[in-house]
This record gives C-alpha cells, sequence and structure tokens, in this order.
C-alpha cells in the first residue's frame, strides 16, 4: 500500500483577495501545510496542481466573453493567468514537501488535476501509478469544481480515494455540500484528516 496527496489549486486567485477568492481560502492553505508537515513520511507522492491559463486566449471559452458576465459555472473571470501573480501557489501553503508540480488548463478549461501534466510532462495518474499509490487523499480548493473533479477521476482511474474534510473550501454552500454527496457516490470517502 502506498499513499499519495492531491493539493488542488490553492493559489493566489482562489484564496481571498485573488480574482476568484474563495471563503475560507487562506485557512484551508495553513491547514494543509500543517497536515502536510505532519504527515509528509506517510505520503509516497506530495502532487500539487494549479489552474494555469493561457494569457492571451479565452482558454475554449472558460473565461467569460467580452461585454458578457461570467455565470460563475461555466464561464468565470479571467483567473490563473500563466506567470502571473494569481497563478502562483497562495503564500500560506508551504510547498516544501511537494513532489511533483501539475499544471493544466492551458488554452482550455480544465477542473480536474487529472488533466493536467507535470514539469516532465507526465500525466498524474502515471505518476501515481509509478510510485505504486493506491491510496489518494485529496485537499484543496474549490470543492464544488477543481476539488470535486479530481475526486471523481481518481476515483474512475481505480484509487480508494479519500477527501480529508476541513481541509478544502467551495464556491458556494449548495454547489459544495452536492459535490460532497456526489463524491461519496462515486466511492470516495469523506474523512477525517
Ligand atoms: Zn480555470
Amino acid at each position: 500500500m502506498s499513499r499519495a496527496i492531491l493539493i488542488v489549486d490553492v493559489q493566489n486567485d482562489f484564496v481571498e483577495g485573488g480574482a476568484l477568492g474563495v471563503t475560507g481560502g487562506t485557512e484551508v492553505a495553513r491547514g494543509i501545510s500543517h497536515h502536510v508537515a505532519a504527515h509528509a513520511t506517510e505520503y509516497a507522492v506530495v502532487a500539487a496542481s494549479r489552474d494555469w491559463h493561457a494569457a492571451d486566449s479565452d482558454n475554449g471559452g472558460h473565461f467569460h466573453a467580452p461585454g458578457e458576465e461570467p455565470d460563475f459555472n461555466r464561464t468565470w473571470p479571467v483567473h490563473c493567468v500563466s506567470g502571473d501573480h494569481g497563478s502562483e501557489y497562495a503564500p500560506d501553503f508551504d510547498t516544501g514537501h511537494v513532489t511533483h508540480h501539475v499544471r493544466k488548463g492551458m488554452g482550455v478549461p480544465a477542473y480536474s488535476a487529472f488533466e493536467g501534466v507535470t514539469e516532465q510532462g507526465e500525466a498524474l495518474a502515471t505518476v501515481l501509478r509509478e510510485a505504486g499509490v493506491t491510496e489518494v487523499d485529496v485537499v484543496g480548493i474549490a470543492t464544488d469544481y477543481c476539488v470535486r473533479a479530481s475526486v471523481l477521476d481518481a476515483c474512475r482511474e481505480g484509487f480508494d480515494v479519500r477527501l480529508l474534510f476541513g481541509l478544502h473550501a467551495g464556491v458556494a454552500e449548495g454547489t459544495s455540500a452536492a459535490a460532497l454527496e456526489e463524491m461519496t457516490a462515486a466511492g470516495a470517502r469523506v474523512s477525517a484528516p
């Protein structure tokens, strides 16, 4: 048995003050840093994903069209443009234990970290399998979008998945509650960290 942790999109634009700041994001960043520091030896892989969009593009309709309001479901304000401050990890997330940095959304909408690639160009599922990982803990932002999609993909890929309760923050209460139900229906467990 080998375990990994996947830290989803703990970036400046997704914490308080960011383009798509989620309430509780900074608190979650701190909680994740504490958890990873305390449990680092238990994880064969510590993967962190970042939403990483192209600057001069609507990224496949992911950014709202000029003159139109974002619907905050399919279209979003401009966020996480590669290389900008908003795309960097939030300062309260200590990346010292991260073994793999995954980027996703280069020119396309990509909610799941499993759609991304590492700096070596490898898919996340490949990295996990090569490390012999069978169990994946998932934390991060946002519960109702990228965490949800990453958990569902992890289940689909055949991993034994836990969402670590409290180490995630969502855009809205209703959609976050629905996302938790969807994750458990897909086979994920919601566990205390
Ligand atoms: Zn995005």
